[in-house]
């Protein structure tokens, strides 16, 4: 299997990376993991679109992991030629922000049924709200959640994708948590969402300084690394993003507790699972 990082980002804006989504290509499916800012533009960049995706699956409805999921409803009901239900899974709740933007796009809706003859259906959806478990299984691609911890933002869930005795871990924002430690017992590939205490401590101002208490740090990320022996672990959502130079410093703080490999990912970033 195959993860292509469409969008490396965290709710700070920034030119380079856009907000988070990751996109992994099993057997026949692609499988779209959030729906941060930019992600469809990004999977025009990986040589994709809506229209081919299996699933959407939302770790959370935090708005920096949601932002263009508007985008995604719309691109893929517009551009396909038959009905095409976007599925979509995630923590409860999930089917009332569905609704919700559904609603929001109801004057777009409106305008383009009456202009298109031939599209009279307005976007067909169908959402999975999951709290753990195996919440996909198609050939030979198994899915499974567990719940994790961003508190106060609950419920959220963490997946684990398995294909062919692979197996990768996209965690979300989650400090770390047993939900967490069953996802990645063994994994090969863990994908954690940080931030860098000391980076975040130094800037002078309340409402950064609080998103510390729901984030696994890198210092976390390599103690849930070890615990679980992954083989790799890749950064992402890097809260600040790090300075040009400054990525050995990342890594050697998850390395105080993972002596494995570790990755900081960029758009558009490959990696073979
Ligand atoms: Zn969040
Ligand atoms: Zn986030």
């Amino acid at each position: 299997m195959e993860i292509v990082f469409l969008g490396t980002g965290s709710p700070i804006p920034d030119a380079n990376r856009a907000g988070p989504a990751m996109l992994v290509k099993a057997g026949p499916h692609h499988l779209l993991f959030d729906a941060g800012r930019g992600v469809v533009m990004r999977m025009a960049g990986a040589g994709t679109g809506p229209v081919l995706l299996s699933r959407v699956f939302l770790t959370h409805l935090h708005s920096d992991h949601t932002t263009d999921f508007n985008d995604v409803l719309t691109t893929r009901w517009v551009m396909s030629p038959i009905e095409n239900p976007l599925k979509v899974t995630g923590p409860v709740g999930t089917a009332g922000y569905v609704e919700r933007t559904l609603a929001m796009l109801s004057d777009d809706v409106s305008y383009r049924l009456a202009h298109h003859e031939d599209l009279n259906w307005s976007p067909p959806v169908e959402v999975d709200e999951v709290g753990g478990g195996v919440v996909f299984e198609a050939d030979g691609v198994t899915v499974i959640a567990e719940p994790t911890d961003h508190a106060p933002v609950h419920p959220t869930v963490g997946y684990r994708i398995e294909h062919e005795g692979r197996s990768l871990v996209i965690a979300g924002d989650t400090v770390p948590c047993e939900g967490l430690d069953r996802l990645c017992a063994g994994a090969d590939v863990y994908v954690q969402t940080v931030l860098r205490r000391s980076l975040v401590e130094s800037v002078p101002m309340q409402r950064f300084i609080d998103t510390i208490d729901y984030h696994s740090t890198t210092f976390q990320t390599g103690e849930t690394a070890a615990k679980g022996s992954v083989g790799t672990v890749v950064l992402t959502h890097m809260v600040p993003g790090p300075f040009p130079g400054s990525e050995h410093e990342w890594i050697a703080e998850v390395n105080e507790a993972f002596d494995g490999p570790v990755v900081i990912a960029e758009d558009l970033m490959v990696l073979e699972v």
